[in-house]
């Protein structure tokens, strides 16, 4: 037993070395990355229920290694935050989108912010520098946050927020669900849009708990004048539950898997099955 417990501990040691190792290889490769344009912006169509039309696109960056492929952002996202790099990233991540989002003539996009990113002196100001830069019309912005964002300094966060509802962009809360305490968040920050984590809407045909949590929140959300939108989407079966719970919009594969910017105008005009 007492071998077999050190067996276990060295290859749990083992798997902790070669992740570290890991992270600094892509810690490593990141700064050439960014100067190299391997990093690349991939769009996923949101789709209204209403009219079964385009009306934002969510940002995800990938990075196309030149050695080891793609490369998830689950991965890379978190490395950055802890090196500093997300800085230099976030602000390479904004303004792609922004140029692009600049050409579609009315479609929104949404961008994924990181806590560490929110909490830079003066990013109110940034995005501000940002959007005139890129000639893109504020309300086609949206930023999405998680709890992560809004747990700790909460009145400096609020302050930042403030601004940047003054600005005219909108606000997303993301992953709403995962967190511990949603509810509070949502009574004191002016979000604009509630984004369901897709973790409810996988079994939401099959669970009736899933099911009824994805409707508390949809009725909450409308009392609070909130856009509801549920992630992802793989099913015809979801879609039809969500559009008869009243769900305002939807992202999944069921639709589109995240494409280049070059896909989007294409879609612009196109009916989706709703
Ligand atoms: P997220 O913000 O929750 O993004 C949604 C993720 O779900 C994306 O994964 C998307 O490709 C995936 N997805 C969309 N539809 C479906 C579906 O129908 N089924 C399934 N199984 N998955 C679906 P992705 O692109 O790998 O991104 C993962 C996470 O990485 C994101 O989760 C976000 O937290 C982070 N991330 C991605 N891009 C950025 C970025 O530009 N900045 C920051 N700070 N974080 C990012
Ligand atoms: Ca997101
Ligand atoms: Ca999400
Ligand atoms: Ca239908």
């Amino acid at each position: 037993v007492k071998s077999g417990g050190r067996g276990a501990y060295r290859l749990f040691d083992q798997a902790m070395r070669e992740r570290q190792a890991m992270r600094r290889l892509i810690e490593r490769d990141m700064h050439l990355a960014m100067e190299d344009g391997q990093f690349v912006m991939h769009y996923q169509p949101q789709i209204d229920l209403a009219s079964g039309k385009l009306i934002g696109v969510e940002a995800l960056v990938r990075w196309r290694h030149p050695e080891r492929g793609f490369i998830s952002p689950v991965e890379f996202i978190s490395v950055a935050e802890e090196s500093g790099l997300i800085g230099p990233l976030g602000e390479w991540i904004l303004t792609r989108s922004c140029l692009d989002a600049a050409q579609w003539g009315g479609i929104k996009v949404s961008v994924n912010i990181s806590p560490v990113q929110f909490r830079e002196p003066a990013f109110a100001a940034k995005i501000s520098r940002i959007l005139s830069e890129t000639e893109l019309f504020p309300w086609l912005l949206d930023l999405e946050v998680t709890e992560g964002v809004l747990i700790s300094d909460t009145e400096k966060v609020l302050d930042i927020v403030l601004l940047l509802k003054k600005l005219g962009i909108g606000l997303s809360l993301d992953d709403f669900g995962t967190g511990f305490s949603s509810l509070r968040y949502l009574q004191k920050f002016p979000f604009d849009k509630l984004k369901i984590d897709r973790s409810f809407v996988r079994d939401i045909n099959s669970d009736v708990k899933d099911a009824a949590i994805i409707r508390a929140a949809i009725s909450m959300g409308r009392t609070m004048g909130l856009r509801i939108n549920a992630e992802g989407v793989e099913t015809e079966d979801q879609m039809d539950q969500l559009s008869a719970m009243g769900c305002d919009e939807v992202q999944g594969f069921f639709y589109s898997r995240p494409v280049p910017a070059e896909d989007i105008p294409a879609l612009i005009d196109t009916d989706f099955p709703i």
